[in-house]
């Protein structure tokens, strides 16, 4: 068997529409440095073994060069081109894999604040559960609406999370489950099931529980321009 390897996958393909930026989102600035670096850092100076950086279609020379070159990032083994979707991107990951990985850590290059306490607690919980997500308990209240945008419920807000990532699997469980997932992709999405994390691709083909991990509130996805002014008070 030997010993226990774990890759990290970390995802930088977005387009970060909702940034209303020309530069995309995991570039921009948090205090003279780019957004993916503090992401990349966290698993650079982590437990993890290696890592595969995901980036959109033509941005590999640029990552090799002002990201992996410029910061000296030892661990990354892979610089893969992503999808269309957050999924294909994530199936792209897990395709390029040909080293040993017991244990696959998938995270958002768009959340530099991921900290080595949670990425330990995460990769201990997946050696019991074998699938965990890092997550927060919501402060607010949640209300479910309906279609004409009127209250339809109040679910306890005690049973509810907020879910960031890392998302942590036994590398085959999360490898069959997204086999499954482009299997039926079709059927999915005329179904008009939106894969927004990768527990939900365990959830809907496996038969295996996810458990909850607890992340942090400031574990943030810099999405809109009022979360960088945030991530800026963070470091
Ligand atoms: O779009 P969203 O905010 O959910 O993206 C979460 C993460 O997934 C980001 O780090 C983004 O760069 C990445 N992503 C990707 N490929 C896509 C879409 C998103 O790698 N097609």
């Amino acid at each position: 068997m030997g010993e226990i390897r774990a890759t990290a996958i970390v995802l930088a393909a977005g387009q970060g529409k909702r940034m209303q930026s020309n530069v995309h989102k995991q570039y921009l600035l948090i205090k003279d440095k780019p957004v993916l670096y503090y992401s990349l850092k966290a698993f650079e100076e982590s437990v993890i073994d290696d890592i595969i950086l995901v980036v959109g279609e033509g941005e590999e020379d640029f990552c090799q060069k002002e990201i992996l070159h410029k910061y000296g990032f030892h661990k990354i083994r892979a610089i893969e081109c992503g999808g269309k979707e957050r999924y294909h991107s994530v199936a792209c990951g897990i395709r390029t894999i040909n080293w040993k990985c017991d244990y696959l850590f998938i995270h958002d290059g768009a959340r530099p604040f991921v900290d080595d306490a949670m990425i330990k607690r995460a990769y201990d919980e997946v050696k019991r559960s074998r699938a965990c997500v890092v997550g927060m308990p919501v402060k607010d209240t949640i209300k479910i609406a309906d279609e004409k945008g009127y209250v339809a419920g109040t679910p306890d807000r005690s049973r509810i999370w907020q879910i960031q990532t890392p998302q942590v699997f036994e590398r085959q469980l999360i490898t069959a489950a997204y086999e499954k997932l482009l299997t039926e992709e079709k059927k999915l999405l005329a179904d008009g099931v939106v894969v927004t994390d990768d527990a939900m691709v365990v959830e809907y083909f496996m038969n295996t529980p996810v458990k909850l991990v607890q992340g942090s509130y400031e574990n943030i996805k810099i999405t809109t321009p009022e979360d960088l002014k945030i991530a800026e008070t963070f470091i």
